[in-house]
């Protein structure tokens, strides 16, 4: 009885590794395309630092013509939910991620080298692992979990790695035929790497993104195909790479400490592995220390939450690619009108340690993503968001839609559009003062400035109405106006001349326009005051004006 016969038992009915390699040949390309891919759990969770890496991956295989697909690795199917492949799916969609090949949906898939669905790749591996055992490369373990804990206890007391290795492999010496004995007699086992490997010698690792590693060889006896006959993700990926013609991994750095596991599984495989390139992680600050963005703790590290508050995804995928490549951002400001699409990626570029998460970075980058959006866009997006998330803004949106474009049409569409709005979820409170029927009726809560005496007030505010406020003025005369009425009332008409000889005067024009604006708003801070006149009009610009001075 030799190798073969135990591989015939364990497995009688599988293919020829050799029809495999035919039915997925190598892949006809132009030199120096990527091939790569994004490989997540069906957990339906979708981490940033997941979306992070596919959005490296796909513009990489853009980049060179090659291709990027979809696999899920759902060979841990306790850890399997429903709907978890669409929830990936349409997380990728949402940010322009779209795979070239891979699952569609829970059930369907594009391209020529699936199942793109680990579960259903079954027998392949059942092929690959024969193989294995033929070459005497994989063996059956009998250990029961006890004996495992058993055994890690011992490890653990004495002070030495733990694992299945070297001495403690025990099931690598069992004899082929014992073991196909046990095998027959129908006692439970596991399939085992039978690894090649010496942790007193080095392998030379060269990361894409890290730089040259040297790393013990691994002498771990792996498992590779667990009890239900699934493998495990070690021996399920590099099957899967190797056939489906990934030339570049790109995953989370977590991964590294499994670099000489995985080099040594494609040697046994006797197939050329792939390159590797391992991205380091988000990080959060916490009480003065970096950590990994957690799922747990941090409400942004689910994709998810940035449609809930409502970032546009350009907004977050443009902020992917400012901490995936420095050189992104002075790219930016030469390229200020293009799309993120044209920007190339270069892996060698990226940290080799992991960037720290900047809330207040992406919201920059969101209000400027949202200030080049036209009035009509940011309305269609504000109600998308608001139909999900908040009705009441939603009424007061679409209640008049012609009003409402106007008011977020308000310094927009010019050459330095208005920048106030990161996400959807500022814009109630960015506008509602607009509204006549959410402003009065309400107690408004002005917040006087430099001109902050009742009386004084008055007499400006209602001098402007009776005087100077005219709803057909161009925005010159207007401000000339504004310049009259400070004169009037011993302010300057410029801020040059009251900073050249402020004993001369009380204040100065800004001064004025900032009281009428508080009183048309209750607010200091506002966009352009002459366009929100224009768009209240003059009923209720004077209906505001004598509120405040009531
Ligand atoms: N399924 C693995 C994960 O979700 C994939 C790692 C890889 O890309 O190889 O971390």
């Amino acid at each position: 009885m030799d190798y073969k016969d135990l591989a015939n038992a364990i497995f009688p009915n599988t293919k020829e590794i050799e029809y495999y390699k035919e039915k997925y040949p190598k892949r006809d390309l132009p030199e120096g395309a990527i091939v790569t891919r994004f490989a997540p759990s069906p957990t339906g969770f979708v981490h940033i630092g997941g979306l992070y890496q596919a959005t490296i991956a796909r513009k990489l295989a853009e980049q060179t013509k090659g291709v990027f697909f979809l696999r899920i690795e759902d060979t841990d199917q306790k850890r399997e939910v429903e709907n978890g492949i669409v929830g990936i799916i349409e997380a990728l969609k949402d940010f322009n991620v779209i795979p070239d090949e891979g699952m569609t949906d829970e059930e369907h898939e594009i391209g020529e080298y699936g199942p793109y669905k680990q579960s259903l790749r079954k027998e392949i591996y059942h092929s690959f692992a024969k193989d294995l055992i033929e070459k005497g490369m994989a063996y059956p373990c009998f250990c029961k979990q006890e004996q495992l804990d058993e055994m890690r206890e011992k490890q653990e007391a004495a002070k030495i790695r733990t694992g299945y290795y070297g001495v403690w492999a025990k099931c690598r010496h069992i004899p082929v035929n014992e073991a196909i004995e046990r095998i027959k007699a129908g006692e439970e086992y596991i399939l085992r790497l039978k690894s090649p490997g010496n942790p007193e010698k080095k392998i030379k690792h060269k990361d894409l993104i890290k730089g040259n590693i040297d790393i013990p060889e691994n002498d771990q006896d792996i498992v590779i195909i667990k009890s239900d006959g699934l493998p495990t993700y070690h021996f399920a990926h590099a099957v899967d790479d190797y056939l489906m013609g990934t030339t570049h991994v790109i995953r989370g750095d977590e991964w590294i400490s499994s670099v000489p596991l995985h080099l040594q599984l494609f040697q046994v495989l006797g197939v050329k592995a792939p390159k590797y390139a391992h991205i380091a992680p988000i990080m959060k600050e916490e009480d003065g220390a970096k950590r990994k963005l957690s799922k747990r703790k941090d409400p942004e590290a689910a994709v998810s939450y940035y449609a809930e508050v409502g970032i546009p995804h350009e907004a977050v995928s443009e902020y992917l690619l400012n901490i995936a490549n420095s050189n992104f951002e002075q790219w930016r400001k030469q390229n200020p009108e293009a799309d993120i699409s044209e920007f190339e990626v270069q892996i060698n570029k990226m940290s080799v340690s992991g960037a720290l998460f900047d809330m207040v970075k992406l919201q920059d980058i969101s209000k400027r993503v949202i200030s080049r959006y036209t009035a009509e866009q940011v309305y269609e997006e504000t109600m998308k968001w608001a139909s999900k998330y908040d009705l009441e803004l939603k009424e007061m949106l679409e209640k008049d839609t012609k009003f409402s474009l106007k008011v977020l049409g308000i310094e927009r569409g010019n050459v330095k559009p208005r920048r106030d709005i990161a996400k959807w979820s500022d814009v109630k409170d960015n506008i509602i003062y607009m509204y006549d029927e959410k402003y009065f009726g309400k107690k408004q809560n002005y917040e006087f400035q430099k001109i902050n005496d009742k009386e004084e007030i008055k007499e400006i505010i209602q001098k402007y109405i009776d005087k100077y406020y005219n709803e057909n003025d161009d925005k010159e005369t207007w401000f000339e106006k504004i310049k009259d009425l400070a004169n009037e009332y011993g302010y300057a008409r410029e801020v040059k001349e009251y900073k050249q000889s402020p004993d001369n005067y009380k204040g100065h024009v800004g001064d004025i326009s900032t009281l009428i604006r508080i009183c048309l708003t209750s607010r200091s801070n506002t966009p352009d005051m002459y366009e929100i006149m224009k768009v209240l009009g003059k009923e209720s610009v004077i209906k505001r004006l004598n509120e405040a001075i009531k």
